[in-house]
């Protein structure tokens, strides 16, 4: 075993018994009361997995996007909602600033989302443009010296505790990032959303009206915040794959746990034919989607990245992971539908692995392009 092997064993085994403590014991009330535990979100930052891919002189833990698809992973096992709220503050939003923001920048915001003093959310979709991000009309114009910025964003996760916002906006034809706080005048949140799944993770809207921004807080270069779009959306594509397969090894464990337990007719289930052939599908389809997430996240850290790799990790994963949940309930029968044994929010959770980030649909177009594209290039496939 190498010795960065040895470190993410390690890591692994610490989130894991960060878990079963902290996130096991609330993860049921965050779906029946849309409960979001931020002092277990604040507690991550003291424990370095809020700021696992900055390096340790902005406060972070320097364990790269592994550590942090790890500790994805150790989270969707448990809860897939406290999951998604820490990609979108650690990946979408810090990470995001500290790839793309100046030094300043890195200074001023990057400990503070860190060590979970703040929190962060990523604002790109609006009311009328989600799959159509780039079709944005929230817009920043130059008055004398600052930035005037207007319109709104929805469906932000965190957006009801957020501090930071890396919020993207219209720049003339182009895009810009910028960073917006809670404290700037002008800025305002919405309602929080009820939804299906995912509950505990607080989703919400903004408003920007008549925000004024120093240009000091442009992620990035004016006019170029489509590049940070794209690769922030290549990058958390990825990342948010991890969810899928930790609660697809969820439900594919709480499966083989109840075909043993439960008896019907003098035997255990797993002894039907029938049952085992959906165990060893959900076997084989879990490890096939884990495996692809895991080559992704290895393009991912060697800065190889065009956007089918991501596409596919987190179309495979989140499809998987939503037929495996589905088969957990029938091989659970009644108990499976039960609110109380916790398998049906499985499901519900799982659905948004095909919204969010993109969804199966566009994902599917961005991989038919790539593919597309490569041929037209004389490129094959890797
Ligand atoms: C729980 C949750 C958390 C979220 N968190 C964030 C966040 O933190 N930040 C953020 O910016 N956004 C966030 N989102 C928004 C998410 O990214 C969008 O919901 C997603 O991009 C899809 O946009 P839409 O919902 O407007 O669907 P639409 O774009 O309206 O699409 C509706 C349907 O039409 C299909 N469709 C659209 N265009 C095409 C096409 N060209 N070809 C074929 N089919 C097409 C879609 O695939 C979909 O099935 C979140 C959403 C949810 C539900």
């Amino acid at each position: 075993m190498n010795h960065d092997q040895e470190i993410y064993n390690e890591l692994r085994k610490n989130v894991r018994e960060f878990v079963i403590r902290e996130v096991e014991p609330v993860a049921m009330k965050m779906d029946s009361d849309d409960y979001f535990p931020e002092e277990v979100f604040r507690k991550m930052g003291e424990m370095g997995y809020l700021g696992i891919t900055i390096p340790e002189e902005y406060g972070g833990s320097g364990l790269g996007y592994m550590g942090q698809a790890i500790i994805e992973e150790e989270l969707g096992y448990s809860s897939a909602s406290l999951a998604l709220s820490y990609g979108a503050h650690s990946n979408l939003t810090l990470d995001n600033i500290y790839r793309n923001g100046s030094k300043e920048q890195r200074e001023e915001y990057v400990p503070k989302l860190s060590s979970g003093k703040w929190i962060g959310s990523l604002c790109l979709t609006e009311p009328s443009s989600g799959s159509d991000a780039l079709n944005m009309k929230t817009k920043a114009e130059r008055k004398g010296d600052k930035f005037i910025l207007n319109g709104s964003k929805t469906y932000i996760t965190n957006a009801p505790y957020s501090d930071l916002f890396l919020t993207y906006a219209r720049t003339g034809d182009s895009h810009t990032a910028f960073v917006v706080l809670s404290t700037d005048e002008g800025f305002s949140r919405g309602k929080k959303f009820n939804k299906m799944g995912m509950r505990g993770s607080p989703t919400g809207e903004v408003y920007y009206d008549s925000v004024k921004i120093d240009p000091s807080r442009i992620v990035g270069e004016e006019n170029h915040g489509k590049d940070i779009i794209m690769s922030g959306l290549n990058s958390e594509r990825v990342i948010l794959s991890f969810i899928f397969t930790g609660l697809a090894k969820r439900a594919l464990e709480e499966s083989i746990k109840y075909s043993h337990e439960r008896k019907q007719f003098g035997k255990s289930l797993h002894e039907f034919e029938m049952i085992q052939d959906k165990l060893a599908t959900m076997y084989t389809e879990y490890t096939a989607s884990r495996l692809l997430a895991y080559d992704a996240l290895k393009k991912l850290e060697d800065d190889k990245m065009d956007p089918k790799a991501p596409a596919a990790s987190i179309l495979y994963s989140a499809q998987i992971c939503e037929k495996i949940c589905r088969e957990a309930i029938q091989i659970n029968g009644a108990n499976g539908y039960m609110k109380d044994t916790g398998i049906e929010r499985m499901l519900r959770d799982a659905i948004l692995g095909q919204i969010g980030a993109g969804t199966t649909e566009i994902r599917k177009k961005l991989i038919a392009h790539s593919l597309i594209k490569d041929f037209l290039y004389g490129k094959g496939l890797d």
